[in-house]
């Protein structure tokens, strides 16, 4: 069997446009490790195998014909099942929308297309992106290609599945807590959550539209900053879309990261931090250090609060997001659900929402309800501004933050699906950039016993530039990033 799935992103857009390799003769490569690995870990909810090989086949066509080719020529995209495909059903992992085909695709996706990117299907994820371990999809749980037994964190854990075990080349997923970063963290993948603003949410089934972005999931920082180029820009479809100028992240990947000055918060490796992972990151760290920055200890005490306004502010606005799926406009219906409108909408969504869910709706709804609105939902986005004044602060001093993306190594499947708030406190070290719209990666950074650990870099707002650099200069002097799990 040939190695072709391995190549990256910049490898076969190359190949592809020189006429080296064509864009179907690749594709089958991909299809081919599909059906190897795909029974292992279930990555995918839909494999559009047809409409991946029609699209191959019209790049090859351009090719012959010598017409311009766009800069992800042939490059296969997994794409998380929350953006909105044509013709591609769209789930959210949810039985709510098991059967929806969007009659329209994503900003996101039209850009992929414009660069001649295939999209090869839509990747699992915990129910409409509630969780940090892709468990709690209506399909059935993701496993980690590291270690089968584990979970591959979420809730973007098929994306980055996926981009581990070579059954895509690249991958998107969306972030509205640490969703990109988590999974990246334990498939040991990059992933990247942009500045809130910088890519359009036009088509992204949302969650919690104060917090969350769309973002690249890769096997190397250049495939990253090339994905990333490809997606951002302004888009009049999403009124939260910051009007920039598009931007080459490639362009500065290689400038030299000497004197860039880091920040450790000492929260991040506080209580609650496995040893394993901060014994990885700071190992880490003494290799940026190596590479000419310069660390040092800075505090954001308003992050012990920043847990509890996080998941305030993303059930309410999930709890309104979801008033939407009745079963009668669109979205699951039991068609033996009788009586009065609130007989049959408590059924539908009863019967078409997961447990997580209908928990989370429940909360945000309480929240949200006359009497608690203050003393809840109002006082999260008042420490959610304090919050933004602490990383403004550090971020004065200091031109990236890092630490551990995850507080513990990857956990057993089953292991805390009973337990949400032990769940949620997986998410303390991603909700911050969120809650802040600040932008930030995770890197490969080190294995504990054959289970990867993540280091997050996170940065002032819209500067991915020099996350990208950081990261890239990490990954150029380490070997992390080339290992691939045995499967
Ligand atoms: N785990 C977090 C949550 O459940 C983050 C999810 C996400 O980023 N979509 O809300």
């Amino acid at each position: 069997m040939s190695d072709l799935h391995k190549s990256t992103a910049i490898e076969v857009s190359e190949r592809i446009r020189s006429g080296d390799l064509s864009a179907e003769e690749y594709l089958y490569s991909i299809l081919e490790r599909i059906k190897r690995v795909e029974g292992k870990i279930h990555a995918f909810v839909t494999v559009a195998e047809e409409n991946a090989l029609e699209t191959a086949r019209e790049i090859d066509g351009k090719v012959r014909r010598g017409d311009d080719l766009g800069s992800l020529a042939g490059v296969v995209v997994a794409v998380k099942d929350n953006i909105c495909t044509r013709g591609i059903r769209t789930t959210c992992s949810s039985r709510m929308l098991e059967n929806f085909v969007p009659p329209y695709d994503a900003t996101v996706i039209e850009r992929l297309k414009a660069a001649d990117a295939i999209i090869i299907g839509k990747t699992n994820m915990d129910e409409f992106a509630m969780g940090s371990t892709t468990e709690t999809s209506y399909f059935g749980a993701t496993h980690n290609p590291w270690d089968l037994s584990k979970v591959p964190g979420g809730s973007s854990g098929g994306s980055a599945a996926a981009v581990i075990a070579e059954e895509t080349t690249v991958a998107l997923g969306s972030d509205t807590g640490g969703s990109i970063r988590c999974p990246a963290s334990y498939c040991s993948v990059i992933g990247l959550k942009p500045t809130y603003g910088l890519v359009s949410r036009y088509g992204l089934i949302a969650y919690a539209n104060s917090l969350e972005q769309i973002g690249p999931l890769t096997r190397s920082v250049e495939d990253c900053a090339l994905l990333l180029s490809v997606i951002s820009g302004h888009d009049s479809r999403d009124s939260t879309s910051v009007d920039l100028p598009a931007k080459d992240y490639l362009k500065n990947l290689p400038d030299d990261m000497r004197g860039i000055k880091i920040g450790l918060p000492r929260e991040f490796f506080g209580e609650g931090i496995e040893d394993a992972v901060k014994d990885a990151v700071l190992k880490a760290i003494d290799k940026l250090e190596d590479l000419g920055a310069s660390c040092f200890e800075i505090s954001l005490p308003m992050m012990k609060y920043a847990l509890a306004a996080y998941y305030i502010i993303a059930m309410s606005e999930a709890s309104s997001n979801l008033a939407r799926y009745d079963g009668l406009r669109y979205g699951y219906r039991d068609e033996n659900a009788r009586g009065s409108f609130d007989e049959v909408f408590s059924k539908n969504r009863r019967e078409g929402f997961g447990a997580e869910v209908r928990r989370r709706i429940i909360l945000g709804t309480y929240a949200l309800s006359a009497g608690y609105f203050e003393q809840y939902y109002i006082k999260a986005l008042k420490i959610r501004t304090l919050i933004r004044r602490d990383f403004e602060r550090a971020l004065k001093d200091a031109d990236v933050i890092v630490g551990p993306t995850m507080p513990l190594l990857p956990f057993n499947l089953g292991e805390r699906i009973d337990d949400p708030l032990k769940l949620y406190m997986c998410d303390i070290l991603t909700v911050p950039a969120n809650l802040t719209g600040c932008p930030a990666i995770s890197i490969p950074c080190g294995f504990k016993n054959g289970l990867p650990v993540g280091m997050q870099i996170i940065g002032r707002p819209f500067d991915e530039d020099t996350i990208l650099k950081v990261a890239y200069a990490f990954e150029q002097s380490t070997n992390y990033h080339k290992l691939r799990p045995p499967i």
